[in-house]
């Protein structure tokens, strides 16, 4: 071992080193492009005269808690938090614009008014999207738009329904770049490449704007309803079903394959939870679309004035999808409505089911192009394949809401208690169809703002006075137009060069940010990646060490690089831990890496700064000698017990040295339980469940994790944690520095190289990867009526206002609900405008925004025809999951039901027909929210069963929190597929079946996944050939479920299969676990437990079940 061993007990470091202090950026270093103006890059070239801010001392490492903005000129900060309008406030912290408006008068540095012409600078990273120079005339503008928008072919053909935009399989070859060009091929040599982009999936939404009326009515004389016989035993005297009953493993870490399943009886038959009694009318189960049944044009829909209105424009006029499955239903245009009154309460549930819904969508609005120039547009929903047009809104990738037509008032907002919210994915990938936002530089004067408000530049300013001044859609402030921005506006009052800039004719876009949106007033430098591995006992004998290690060595080639950029700006650094730390200096000059070992955790600091974080390339071979030496190094440790604060203290305090942002991956396996500060004991008390205690399960059990966080989001250190548990080891307060950092988690619960490491790598090397922004600040500002009052993510909040994350991933999610504190008009409608400040990872720093107009209503008919039921889900399952920390579960659960209830019976009293009480009816985009609900009210969290750990449920808590509309869709409610049914020689999936276990047949083979597993499900009576083709054994009882993938055989049908899974890896944020489920085995229990239709055994109620209860609920709220 030729690793030089160095007890450190000095101070950590008295002054910045060279290596750290003079950092060049690379790319911006004050040289001028060739063809480029070098006045464009006069922000990167020093000190702006007029910008020009107190320089910070030299040895200040932090700028305050509220990151990304420069101190106010003023010098005293303004406690934005406190005020209701503070979207409205001056010099504040995202907009980092100092509180003196100056620098929006200031003439122009750089870029002399030329009228009729349009000087976009070029900004300094040619391969980003770049919104180019200005073409000559409108005409050439024109056409430059048209470039970037989709080709009519591409749009009009897109791939066929259920296929996700990441066709590229984990096992193929390439990682697909998501257009920015900024991931790299991994080459199929070094093993599975990401999974690619993918969830650009949009959410769910009613079916055609125009059209999303269609009340659905439930039959009047069924039993259980009007008013349910008690002897029926289908109604709500069922509810909620009894429990106590075991139940399968819990969902993130159930057990490996191979692995004793603790829990469920193993001799539990199936066919456990008997399925509803037979429907007498089996006949009438929705068939597939009956395009065929086109009844007369959908309404115009005119306000809804009163009662008799609506019903004309409900119940008759109307001809929305659902109308069509009615009289598929009563096969008889005249019979239709009748006919409801005669079904049974299983055909109930099977009106209400979410596979037709999503065929429906994907059939009528997968073919064409979303395009979001109309206002309060309802996009299709996120299971429908299609492309956006971003004509002047943000994608339905980048912001989804609950409604698309907002409630005028408060009063009309709180009767319908229908959450205004909207889903935010700020760096989502987009796939290779669509344009990233550009990329818009307006030199050292920065973007174009309101004085007011410092609202964007966006396409709903108004140009007055010729040009001269424009008025906010804001806060209707006007604002001078800075000399160097004017141009002439056309007979429309349109600016000239109305298609040449993005900012006024897209959505989305971006600005690149000048110095006064920098930390401390100074561009920063590169963000730093840091790998921190657990070397304890079990982390080595695990041969996770050395798997780590090993990865390392090729995946540090594949860091995130900018545009073409030669090589990627990110240094790394690297830590061993187990009680005590050590950390290695790699520098490119050393023959041999260098260990320094830290064992005094009480007050970490870190030992060397010139040599510990490098440039991978400079340092090659020094890194790969220390990846080859650390599992030798501790191959024979006997240290079993780690720390965890301190490792996390170690990376934040190297980032705070090298002035930096960036990003700790911690690999850990154990409870810290070691001596030192964050030290955690084993409080894991399942007696607590069903208990008003309950709720600190979920809690960190000590704040110093809260205060670490803190001191994380003010640096720019974001950590990633992938765990490794064989046991309890509190996620919930793991989790919290993650979690508020904007960071992810992983876990791997008992982690077997041989099963689970294709799994771990592949999320490695995608969390490794993936685009992300470092020392991130978010505000949405919004029109004058509403604005926003609450947020549920992984961030952390230091005001009221700015959600601050010291790093946001092309996968996070930010979920903002609106209250009124006003009226909106119907004529202008309601603006959203989120502006993400972040630096990007070669340490540029840019502004990405996202504008959305909706609609408002003076009618609920309107509301609720505008409504996404996936969205309000999300928001649902969000609101519910962090009401745990602070409520007992069954208050959540009772407060969910309710709040649906009463959105639901609003609908019922104001906006459906008059008709008997025993009638359920839903709205039409609504129709799938008792289903979707019952799922997240039997969830994990909320219901769980005796096999679900506490960590597994701290763990889903986070993870769902974080997730955007098309994850949550999937987890609540899984998708089926029958894999016997697929199509061989074609592209597509099999249509997806409901998740009961009445669909499953015993002679067929599905496929059951939720965004974190995939469980391949074999029926006892599968044909031999099927055996023999899909798993190459002779017989069913040869099948095992030990196998972590299927293996490769040269047939259609597993070649089909393998696609099939390879495809849906793609679509997935996360690498999903494949299980193999043998009818009547033992891990049916497990499966089992995905089939949220069906009764559970931990005690959630089967949908048609719920379906009952939610009527008997909505019916009492009416009487
Ligand atoms: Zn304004």
């Amino acid at each position: 071992m030729s690793v030089n061993q160095q007890a450190h007990t000095g101070p950590p470091y008295g002054q910045p080193q060279p290596g750290y202090q003079g950092y060049q950026q690379p790319a911006y270093g004050g040289q001028s492009l060739p063809g480029v103006p070098q006045a464009q890059y006069g922000a990167y070239n020093g000190p702006v005269p007029g910008y020009q801010q107190p320089v910070p001392p030299q040895g200040s490492l932090r700028a305050p808690p509220t990151s990304g903005a420069p101190p106010p000129a003023s010098g005293a900060s303004h406690p934005s938090g406190h005020l209701a309008y503070s979207q409205f406030e001056h010099g504040d912290v995202q907009n980092g614009i100092p509180a003196s408006t100056a620098p929006m008068q200031r003439p122009p540095a750089s870029q002399p008014f030329l009228p009729g012409s349009a000087p976009t600078p070029v900004s300094q990273i040619p391969t980003f999207q770049q919104y180019g120079a200005p073409p000559a005339s409108v005409q050439q503008l024109r056409n430059h738009m048209a470039g970037m928008t989709i080709g009519g072919t591409a749009a009009s053909a897109p791939p066929p329904a259920g296929l996700g935009y990441a066709s590229v399989p984990p096992v193929s070859g390439s990682f697909s770049a998501t257009g920015s060009g900024l991931y790299t091929p991994y080459s199929a040599s070094q093993g599975p490449p990401l999974t690619s982009v993918s969830q650009g999936l949009p959410l769910a939404q009613p079916p055609f704007p125009g059209q999303t009326i269609s009340t659905q009515h439930l039959p009047t004389q069924v039993p259980g309803f009007t008013p349910p016989p008690p002897s029926t035993g289908v109604g709500p005297s069922s509810y909620p079903p009894t429990t106590g009953a075991p139940r399968p493993p819990a969902m993130p870490g159930p057990p490996l394959p191979g692995q004793t399943v603790a829990g469920p009886p193993s001799s539990q038959p199936n066919h456990v939870s008997s399925p509803p009694p037979p429907s007498t009318m089996a006949g009438l189960h929705p068939g597939p679309p009956m395009s065929g049944l086109h009844g007369p044009p959908p309404p115009t829909h005119p306000p809804q004035p009163g009662y008799q209105m609506q019903q004309n424009g409900f119940l008759w006029t109307d001809e929305g999808s659902s109308t069509k499955l009615w009289r598929s239903l009563s096969r008889s245009t005249k019979l239709w409505k009748s006919s409801w009154t005669t079904t049974s309460t299983k055909t109930l549930g099977s009106r209400f089911h979410s596979i037709q819904v999503i065929e429906d969508d994907r059939n009528n609005r997968g073919s064409e192009p979303f395009v979001t120039g109309v206002r309060g547009q309802v996009p299709p929903l996120v299971t429908t394949n299609f492309l956006v047009k971003d004509q002047g809104n943000a994608s339905p990738r980048y912001i989804r809401c609950t409604s698309y037509n907002i409630p005028c008032t408060s009063d009309m907002a709180k009767q319908s208690q229908v959450p205004l919210a909207a889903v935010i994915k700020p760096l989502a990938a987009l796939p290779p169809e669509e344009t990233v936002p550009y990329l818009v530089d307006h030199g050292e004067s920065g973007p174009v703002r309101c004085n007011r408000c410092k609202a964007y530049m966006c396409p709903f300013m108004q140009f007055i006075e010729g040009g001269r001044r424009f008025q906010c859609c804001f806060c209707s402030c006007v604002t001078e137009v800075p000399p160097h921005y004017f141009q002439h506006l056309d007979h429309t009052g349109k600016r000239v060069d109305f298609y040449d800039r993005p900012e006024l004719s897209l959505g989305s876009y971006e600005f690149l940010a000048t110095v006064d949106y920098c930390k401390n007033n100074k561009f920063p430098s590169p963000p730093a990646f840091i790998f921190m591995i657990d070397v304890s006992y079990n982390a080595v004998k695990s041969g996770l060490v050395r798997l780590i290690c090993e990865e390392l060595k090729s995946l540090l080639d594949y860091l995130p690089r900018e545009g073409n950029m030669e090589e990627s700006a990110i240094r790394v650094g690297f830590v061993t831990y187990n009680k005590v730390l050590h950390f290695y200096n790699v520098k490119s000059s050393l023959a041999q890496p260098q260990m320094m070992v830290v064992s005094d955790v009480a007050d970490m600091f870190v030992p060397l700064l010139d040599g510990f974080l490098v440039n991978v390339n400079e340092s090659r071979t020094v890194i790969a000698s220390l990846l080859d030496q650390i599992p030798e190094m501790f191959a024979d440790t006997r240290e079993t017990e780690t720390v965890f604060a301190p490792v996390i203290q170690a990376g934040l305090e190297a980032l705070k040295a090298a002035e930096c942002a960036g990003k700790l991956f911690i690999f850990h396996t154990s409870l810290p339980i070691a001596e030192a500060p964050g030290k955690l004991k084993n409080r894991d008390d399942r007696k607590l469940i069903n208990t008003d205690k309950e709720k600190t399960l979920f809690q960190p059990q000590t704040s110093f994790y809260n205060n670490l966080a803190k001191d994380c989001v003010a640096q720019g250190c974001c950590v990633d944690l992938f765990l490794f548990p064989n046991q309890y080891l509190d996620v919930a307060t793991l989790g919290v520095v993650p979690y508020q950092t904007g960071g992810s988690i992983f876990k791997y619960a008992y982690f077997q190289l041989e099963t689970d490491q294709y799994r771990f790598l592949n999320d490695l090397r995608r969390d490794v990867q993936k685009e992300v922004g470092f020392d991130a600040v978010m505000r949405v500002r919004t029109s004058t009526g509403i604005r926003a009052t609450d947020f549920f993510g992984a961030f952390y909040m230091s005001n009221t206002t700015d959600v601050e994350m010291a790093g946001l991933d092309c996968d996070k999610t930010i979920t903002v609900e609106f209250k009124h504190d006003d009226k909106l008009s119907e004529d202008s409608g309601a603006l959203l405008q989120c502006a993400l400040l972040y630096t990007s990872c070669a340490g540029q720093r840019r502004l990405r925004i996202h504008n959305l107009s909706l609609n408002c209503c003076t009618q609920l008919a309107d509301l609720y025809r505008n409504c996404e039921t996936d969205t309000l889900i999300n928001y649902l399952a969000k609101y519910a999951y962090r009401g745990v920390l602070s409520s007992p579960v069954k208050t959540v659960r009772d407060a969910l039901i309710n709040q649906c209830a009463q959105i639901l019976a609003c609908y019922r009293k104001n906006c459906a027909s008059p008709s008997s009480a025993g009638q359920l009816i839903l709205p039409e985009c609504m129709k799938l929210l008792p289903v979707y609900l019952n799922c997240v009210l039997k969830s994990d969290v909320l219901q769980p069963g005796p096999e679900v750990t506490t960590d597994d449920r701290a763990y889903v808590r986070q993870l769902v929190t974080s997730m955007d509309v098309a994850e949550t869709n999937v987890f609540f409610y899984p998708r089926l597929l029958p894999l016997t049914k697929a199509d061989v020689d074609s592209d597509s999936l099999p249509a997806a079946i409901r998740n009961s276990e009445e669909r499953l047949s015993k002679g067929d083979i599905y496929l059951l996944e939720n965004g974190l597993n995939i469980f391949v499900w074999v029926g006892i009576n599968v044909q031999q050939g099927l055996i023999q083709n899909l798993f190459g054994v002779s017989s069913f009882n040869q099948i095992s479920n030990a196998l972590s993938t299927l293996p490769v055989l040269e047939n259609p049908f597993s070649k089909k299969v393998r696609s099939i899974v390879d495809m849906l890896q793609g679509q997935r944020s996360r690498y999903m676990k494949l299980i193999i489920v043998k009818q009547e085995d033992k891990l049916e229990m497990l499966f089992k437990h995905f089939l949220v239709e069906d009764k559970s055994l931990s005690g959630g109620a089967s949908y048609v079940d719920f379906l009952c209860h939610m009527h008997k609920e909505i019916r009492q709220l009416l009487s």
